[in-house]
Formats: C-alpha cells, structure tokens, sequence
C-alpha cells in the first residue's frame, strides 16, 4: 500500500450531490480537500430526464450534473481541490487522521472523511423475487435511452420510482413497458396506474432466462396461481437501490450509515444516510464540509482536549485532534452569517 500519497484538510468520496457541496464548503474555509470520484462528478444526477423539486431553475439532471462539475472545475483551479478518478474501497477513522483505500492499493489521509457514495442500483441477483442466471445482464431502465428501445418488446423488472420519471421525461417514446412487480413494490405504481405506455403486472415471482437470439423467455408466476411465459427482445432492471456502503462504515439494519454510529472523522452525508432527494443531500453536503471546520472554531484552543458530543466522547476521542487538523491547513476568518 502507497500510504499519505495524498495529504488533505478533508477527503471526499463521491462527487454527487452530497459531495460536491461538501468540497465546495471544505475549499470555500480553505481547507485543502481531495475529491474522490469512481465514475465522473454527478454521474448518477446526469442520467435523471427530468427534474422539477430542486430549487435553482435545474430542469435536467445533466444540467445539473454540469453545474457540480464547474464548481469542482473553480475551486480545483483556486488549488485548493483535487479531484482523483478513482474507486474507493475502505474507510477508517483513527486518532489523529482519516483514512480512504482505494482500489489500487493507494491511502489517502486527511483530518476527516466524508463519504458520499450514494446509492447503487439493486440488480437481479439482489431480488429474491427474481430466478435468473448471475450473468444476466439487465440494465436499469432510469439509465436507458428510448432509442434504445425502439421496435423492441420490453419488460421491466420492479416498479420502483424511476418507472414515472422515465415515461414523463420522454413523452413522446412510444415504446410500452410492461412491467412486473412484486407486492412489496405495490404503493409505488399508482402514479403510473393511468400511463397508457406501460401495463402494470402484479407477480409473486418470476424466472427470467437468455435465449438465442439475443432474446429472454420470462415465466411470471401470479399471486393468485397460475403463470405464464413469453418471450421479449429487452429486460430492464426497475428495483430501486441499496446504499452503497464501504467497508469501515458501520452500516444499520436497513442498510444505510447512521451518521452518529461511524467514527467522528468518518462523516457520511447524502443517500448513503438515507437522504434521498437531491435537495437534501446538497444541503447535507455542505453541512458534512462545514463540520470539522466549525467544531474548531466554536471552541476556544483553550478547550482542547474536553470531549465534544456524545460520539466523540464514545470514542474516547477529544475535540483537541479534530483542531489540531483544522489548524494543520490554512485557514481564512469566516463571518459569523456565512456559518449560519
Ligand atoms: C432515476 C432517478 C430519478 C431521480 N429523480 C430525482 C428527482 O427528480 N429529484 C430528486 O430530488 N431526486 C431524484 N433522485 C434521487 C437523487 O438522484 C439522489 O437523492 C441523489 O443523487 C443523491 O446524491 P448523493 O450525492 O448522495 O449520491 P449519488 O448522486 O449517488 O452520488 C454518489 C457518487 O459517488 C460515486 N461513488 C460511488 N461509490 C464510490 C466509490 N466506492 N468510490 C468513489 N466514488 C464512488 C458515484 O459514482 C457517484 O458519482 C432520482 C434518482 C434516480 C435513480
């Protein structure tokens, strides 16, 4: 392992809407900051058609998407931001640093981590639904084209959010959906139930298998008895998601990374915490970048080494490490309203 390749004020990984803000935030006090990012800046945001609920005039998901990676692009040039492609696997808190392995074997340290992954998007194999070989391949429908689909029959596997989206971002596809969806999915298809492109069927399970031709056959078995099979030209994966946790992470029941359960220089912010919404996760963001900064400057030098707040205390660490962090890049005076 290369250790201390990279030395920064606060690590980021992911370079969503959670963690771009947290950068930002991070660079706007002067802190130095490595961003992390396994795909490019906004790349799930990127792919959404049609956005209506986030404040700042953003229609697209791509226009948004196009907006982080410019703020990244000013502060990176203000040489305060490094922006890594990269894959990250592991995260630590220890006491005097954080720590982010990535996939080649490279350890990036900082004063503190932010992880910012997000969500991955569930696929067959975690559905237990779903009877398919593990090398079937079913791309998931919120990242495929209509002209994809064009002239073809498609069924969609689940009836998670998306399936709206999607049909409201391309309203002038004529491609019709049929989608299959297991009971647990049932109270998210009502505000499709009246979209003519798709047609809604309910399944206790369904067995899915490749066959010549670059087909599949499908034999969805109903609640009540009975199945049927067909085959279609394209399957689509429309199972929503599961935090995309890292090793290190304390990772709740449900999934997700409770914040106040993870070491205090391992912050998570955005999805992975179960934000869910891009508006919250920004706001999140930057909170999570605002935080090692405004727990040093909220308490006096004098103070250091009294424990801060029950996490810190729970881990026997004092708030003396996490300044001595901050102190350790250059730091310029903030207002008291820019902190809110
Ligand atoms: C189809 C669809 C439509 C949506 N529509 C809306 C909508 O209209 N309005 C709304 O408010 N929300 C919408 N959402 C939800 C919204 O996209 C999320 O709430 C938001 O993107 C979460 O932001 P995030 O930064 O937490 O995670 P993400 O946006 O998922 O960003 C995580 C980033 O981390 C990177 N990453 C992941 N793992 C690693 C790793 N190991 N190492 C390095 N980098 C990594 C990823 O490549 C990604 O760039 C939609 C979601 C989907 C799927």
């Amino acid at each position: 392992m290369n250790h201390g390749l990279f030395d920064a004020g606060l690590l980021v990984v992911g370079a969503g809407p959670a963690g771009v803000p947290a950068a930002v935030m991070a660079s706007s006090l002067r802190m130095t900051t490595i961003v992390v990012e396994a795909v490019a800046v906004g790349s799930k945001v990127a792919a959404i058609g049609a956005l209506e609920n986030v404040p700042g005039r953003w229609t697209t998901g791509a226009a948004l998407a196009d907006a982080l990676a410019s703020d990244l692009a000013r502060h990176q040039a203000a040489g305060r931001v490094t922006v890594l492609t990269g894959r990250a696997v592991q995260v630590a808190g220890h006491d005097g640093r954080a720590e982010a392995a990535l996939d080649d074997g490279q350890v990036l340290t900082a004063g503190a981590v932010v992880v910012a992954t997000g969500a991955a998007t569930l696929s067959v194999e975690d559905a237990a639904w779903i009877e398919a070989p593990v090398d079937l391949m079913t791309p998931p429908l919120w990242r495929t084209a209509p002209e994809q689909l064009a002239d073809r029959h498609v069924v969609v596997l689940g009836s998670d959010r998306p399936l709206g989206t999607w049909l409201w971002a391309h309203p002038d596809t004529a491609t019709h959906l049929d989608v299959l969806y297991p009971a647990g999915d049932a109270y998210k298809t009502d505000e499709v139930s009246d979209e003519a492109r798709g047609r809604l069927d309910l399944v206790e399970r369904v067995a899915v298998a490749a066959i010549p031709g670059d087909r599949f056959r499908i034999t969805a078995y109903h609640p009540a008895g009975g199945s049927h099979t067909f085959t279609t030209d394209q399957v689509l994966s429309n199972m929503g998601s599961k935090p995309a946790a890292l090793d290190g992470l304390v990772v709740a029941a449900d999934g997700y990374c409770p914040p106040e359960l993870q070491h205090p220089r391992v912050l998570v912010a955005g999805d992975l915490k179960g934000a869910r919404l891009i508006a919250v996760t920004m706001g999140d963001g930057s909170r999570s970048g605002l935080l090692p900064y405004f727990e040093a400057q909220t308490l006096p030098t004098g103070q250091a080494g009294r424990p801060v707040g029950s996490q810190i205390a729970r881990h026997n660490l004092t708030i003396s490490d996490l300044a001595l962090t901050v102190r350790a890049v250059p730091i310029c005076p903030i207002r008291h309203e820019a902190t809110g």
